[in-house]
C-alpha cells in the first residue's frame, strides 16, 4: 500500500468516525432495559450508559447515554448498530476482537470488522484506545457484571 493509498483510507475511516459523532445511532436510553452499565474514562472524562434489550439470547435493542469525545461517541453509536441482532456471546466475542485490533501495531489486521475498523487509527494513542473501547466495555459489563 502506498502513501497515497494509505492517506486515502485514513480519510475514510475518519470519515466514518465523523459521521458517527455528528449523527450518533441510538443515543438515548430504553424505559426497562434488559441490561444496563456504566463505565467512565477519568482521563478523557468520557462517562456512558448501555441500555440494551435483550430476547431470546439475542439483543434486540441498544441505546447509549453519555457525555464524551469524539471517539468514545462514536464508537458506541458503532457499536450499537453492530451489536443489533447479536447473541451475548456474539457481542462478547466481537468486543474482544476490538479490544484485539486496538491492542497494539502488531494486532491482527481485523478484515472482517467493517466500518469499526476506523478504529483502528486509535491504537496509536494509547490513552484514546480506552475513549474507543468504553461503550464495548460498558456492553460487556452489561452482559456478565
Ligand atoms: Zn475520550
Amino acid at each position: 500500500m502506498g502513501p497515497d493509498e494509505r492517506a486515502q483510507i485514513d480519510q475514510l475511516y475518519q470519515e466514518i468516525i465523523l459521521d458517527h459523532y455528528r449523527r450518533p445511532r441510538n443515543r438515548g436510553s430504553l424505559e426497562r432495559p434488559d441490561l444496563a452499565a456504566n463505565e467512565a474514562n477519568p482521563l478523557c472524562g468520557d462517562e456512558l450508559c448501555v441500555h440494551a434489550q435483550v430476547r431470546a439470547g439475542r439483543i434486540t435493542a441498544v441505546r447509549f447515554a453519555g457525555r464524551g469525545c469524539a471517539i468514545s461517541l462514536a464508537s458506541a453509536s458503532m457499536m450499537t448498530e453492530r451489536v443489533a441482532g447479536l447473541t451475548l456471546a456474539e457481542a462478547q466475542a466481537l468486543a474482544d476482537r476490538l479490544r484485539a485490533l486496538l491492542a497494539g501495531p502488531d494486532g491482527p489486521a481485523g478484515e472482517d470488522l467493517g466500518d469499526l475498523r476506523a478504529l483502528q487509527g486509535v491504537r496509536k494513542f494509547p490513552v484514546r484506545v480506552k475513549c474507543a473501547l468504553l461503550a464495548w466495555s460498558a456492553l460487556c459489563k452489561a452482559i456478565a457484571p
